[in-house]
């Protein structure tokens, strides 16, 4: 009996080596060791064995049961751990690769002007204010001063969507609701986008315009040419050289235009100053007395300027641009420059 145990560890483990699968390893342990397993029904028939070789028998029984116990644990616990390292080995990551660069967005460089510039204004106390881009007839043209039929509307073709409603041409219509809204005092910047019907390499049919308005007891002509230079050497620099020039627009009386020294040429004529040697960079003027009428501001009690300016053209002239499509065109390699 003693040998058939022997003999049984034998098989058992010559088995064992070439069992290679969980599922395999729990039938050879169910089939040496479970309740009517190989190894079980041999140790239930120890009355068979004499008398005096029964501890010896049941000793060496109970060692061979820890022996494939253990065996079998073992071969488990490789199986894995091999399992595991296959596993860790098909997810390696070469930490050592390069990486995939992600591209850093930016802000457009339409969207950095206008932030430079109401960042200046808000300095001296302007508040941004924004209003509907489509607009009705009234707050883009009559409030401000054009009549239908008013030759001034001819400076200013215009998408209509209906009769009286249109898209916005100027930012205008910003400063009539603001000034309806709220009593003097106002100082207010209004960014956004217009709309005209051009195209070409200095106009596109929408473009940005910031606009500006203050309106107090006693502003005068001094405070505009005072403020929009403090302006203008902060976005062109401490030396730029500047003129107003007389000019007309229907919502402001006087009217003034702000040109610059040609930034490309320094004053010498270029073909970007048309060899004048100035650039016209925004308008201006004293708010015309009508348009405060017509928002029930009383004319003998305060005064005001306002200014407009393309935020394109200036974006143009601090960056030496010279085709302003290219603001819309959405080229990484123009757009990566700023
Ligand atoms: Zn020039």
């Amino acid at each position: 009996m003693r040998d058939a145990l022997e003999e049984l560890l034998r098989r058992a483990e010559e088995e064992l080596r070439h069992v290679s699968t969980a599922e395999g390893l729990a039938e050879l342990r169910t089939r040496y060791l479970g309740r009517k397993g190989l190894l079980t029904t041999l140790l239930r028939n120890i009355g068979q064995v004499p008398p005096g070789e029964r501890p010896l028998f049941g000793k060496r029984g109970n060692e061979i049961k820890e022996i494939l116990t253990g065996r079998i644990e073992a071969a488990l616990a490789s199986l894995s751990a091999a399992a595991e390292e296959a596993r860790l080995r098909s997810e390696r990551i070469d930490v050592t690769l390069p990486g995939r660069p992600l591209p850093f967005g930016r802000l457009h460089p339409i969207t950095q002007v206008c932030d430079e510039i109401c960042a200046i204004f808000s300095r001296l106390g302007f508040t941004v204010v924004e209003g509907p881009e489509v607009e009705t007839d009234y707050y883009n043209f009559e409030a401000l001063n054009i009549p239908k039929d008013h030759p001034a509307r001819d400076m200013q073709d215009t998408f209509y969507i209906e009769d009286n409603i249109c898209l916005r041409t100027h930012t205008s219509p910003v400063q009539i609701r603001t000034m309806e809204r709220m009593k003097p005092p106002v100082r207010i910047l209004s960014p956004g986008r217009v709309y005209r019907p051009d195209s070409d390499v200095s106009h596109t049919p929408m473009f940005h315009q910031i606009e500006g308005l203050m309106v107090d007891k006693g502003v005068t002509f001094g405070d505009l040419k005072g403020i929009l230079t403090y302006f203008l050497r902060r976005v062109f620099g401490e030396g730029i050289d500047l003129r107003f020039r007389p000019s007309f627009f229907p919502f402001t009386e006087p009217s003034a235009e702000v040109d610059i020294r040609c930034v490309m040429c320094g004053g010498g004529g270029c073909r970007v100053c048309g060899q004048s040697g100035w650039l016209e960079v925004l308008g201006s003027g004293m708010v015309d007395p009508a348009v405060f009428a017509n928002v029930g501001y009383d004319p003998e009690e305060v005064t005001g300027f306002a200014f407009g300016l393309g935020i394109e053209r200036i974006a143009m002239l601090k960056y030496g641009i010279s085709d302003i499509r290219q603001f819309f065109e959405n080229d990484r390699r123009f757009l990566d420059q700023f």
